[in-house]
């Protein structure tokens, strides 16, 4: 299997390649040049696999250059009940109303961010070693996205990571999640400003290509194919986990942000996984409700995004789209190209005249939610089902339940656990609720801790790492 870019300006790549490379050099994304198509017979034999087996399967598909028993063996001790608190990796169970849920949050840092990352870490570190290369891993976080990363690459061969985080704006549990790791591989940065500017050091110190050489400087955002790739697995266990035999369908209901999740899940539907609907759920920043709605996309700047109560999806203009919209305009490269210069222009673009493609062929819908949606959602779960859910999975399920049609099945995702939200969780369903948090993370707010703040500037950063590095 090789990767092109949406752009078309790049030879192909190996998977390989593919997983140590952020955008292509053309701007671009990767993606694989076909879908395999899996098979009714395969299909079939799939549904009695157990998660690391059925992930084996199809990861085979896409990282055709990993050695087959290597490729197993970084599965099998990722996939684990001890890592993912769950013999079945990816548990589904089932409201009163018939809505199922797939938990994929019981990872270390509670969102299913660690279903692709774990993974990442170890497929990382085997191919850094195999190229007996290194890798300096440079990110900026407002607490979920780096802790998943740290938690994945933490105590790796060939890998540091260094993430920025902003001075004092980290909730007090997402402080003692990434700070109290003691891995010498993991530097945690407090920079003295907001979370933006812990982006533009980031990018900064990507600009400079002479720094970003000499310390090999990489990043893990979510346009990594690795994580889509990952994340297809559970479209497939979920699907298995919700029907009796592969006549049946099942609609996805997705908490989406930067698109990533759902992508895999169009991904696992172009593969030929029966999956009947694609539901995008959005909280109030809503420009992909928008354009499912319309086929209108008119991206938003940060300035337009609103701070919400399910902060994960607080994205206006979502990393992934490019890659469903490329098959979207049937992998017309030069049609994106025209497309981005657009939205590099601060203006979007209109595919109205595809909305009925998008609907029937590709099976994608939306809802919207908002904080009072997402605050009764939690309490109506929690009366009765008493089961407390995050915002994010909130906002699916209210989306979920106001798409689904008679006979419907929806499997919606859990995309992180109430305990990372507890002010949201008890503004829904009050304060004297005890809000269960996994054996391993309690009292973790009580361990020492290791950060070093720095100024807002990249210059201070760039000193601080080349200290480190020794070089
Ligand atoms: C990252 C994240 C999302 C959004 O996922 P995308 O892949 O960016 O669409 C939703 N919920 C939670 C809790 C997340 O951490």
């Amino acid at each position: 299997m090789k990767y092109i870019s949406t752009r078309g300006q790049t030879e192909p790549k190996t998977f390989s390649e593919a997983l140590l490379m952020g955008l292509a050099p053309d701007g671009g994304l990767l993606m694989p040049e076909s879908y395999p198509h899996v098979s009714e017979v395969t299909l079939y034999e799939w549904r009695q696999l157990s998660y690391p087996q059925l992930a084996f399967q199809i990861i085979s598909l896409f990282a055709t250059d990993i050695d087959s028993a290597d490729l197993q063996a970084i599965i099998n001790k990722t996939y684990t009940a001890e890592v993912f608190g769950h013999a079945e990796i990816a548990p589904v169970r089932r409201l009163h109303d018939g809505i199922c849920i797939e938990g994929l949050s019981n990872g270390p840092t509670l969102a299913f961010k660690d279903m692709a990352m774990q993974l990442l870490g170890n497929l990382f570190e085997y191919v850094l070693g195999r190229e007996g290369k290194t890798l300096n891993i440079i990110g900026a976080t407002s607490g979920d996205t780096g802790s998943a990363a740290e938690y994945a690459l933490r105590g790796k061969d060939g890998i540091n990571v260094f993430m920025l985080s902003p001075y004092g704006k980290m909730s007090a549990f997402q402080r003692a999640q990434m700070y109290s790791l003691e891995d010498r591989n993991i530097y945690n940065i407090a920079v003295e400003g907001m979370f933006d500017d812990c982006q533009d050091i980031v990018k900064a110190l990507q600009n400079d290509e002479l720094f970003k050489a000499q310390y090999h400087l990489s990043t893990v955002n979510s346009i990594n194919w690795g994580r889509i790739m990952a994340q297809v697995v559970y479209y497939f266990k979920g699907y298995f986990a919700a029907t009796q035999s592969n006549e049946e369908k099942v609609s996805f209901c997705v908490p989406s942000g930067n698109f990533g999740n759902v992508l895999a899940g169009h991904i696992a539907r172009m593969m030929g996984l029966p999956i009947h609907r694609l539901m995008v759920a959005t909280n109030e920043n809503d420009v992909l409700d928008e354009f499912f709605k319309t086929g209108l996309y008119q991206p938003r700047a940060a300035a337009q995004t609103y701070v919400t109560t399910s902060p994960s999806m607080d994205i206006s203009k979502a990393s992934n789209f490019e890659r469903f919209v490329f098959d979207l305009v049937d992998r017309d490269s030069s049609e994106i190209e025209l497309m981005w210069a657009q939205v590099g222009a601060g203006k979007g673009f209109d595919l109205s005249r595809v909305l009925d493609k998008i609907h029937e062929q590709y099976g994608f819908v939306s809802g919207k939610s908002v904080h009072a949606d997402r605050l009764r959602t939690i309490a109506e779960v929690y009366a009765d089902d008493r089961q407390l859910i995050d915002p994010h999975t909130a906002d699916g399920v209210k989306v979920a339940r106001e798409l689904r049609e008679t006979g419907e099945k929806v499997v919606c995702l859990e995309t992180a656990l109430a305990a990372k939200f507890a002010d949201t969780i008890h503004a829904a369903v009050g304060e004297d609720v005890v809000i269960p948090r996994p054996a391993k993370l309690v009292g973790i707010e009580d361990l020492p801790q290791r950060v070093q703040v720095l100024p807002n500037n990249a210059a201070a950063v760039k000193m601080y790492l080349k200290e480190q590095l020794g070089e």
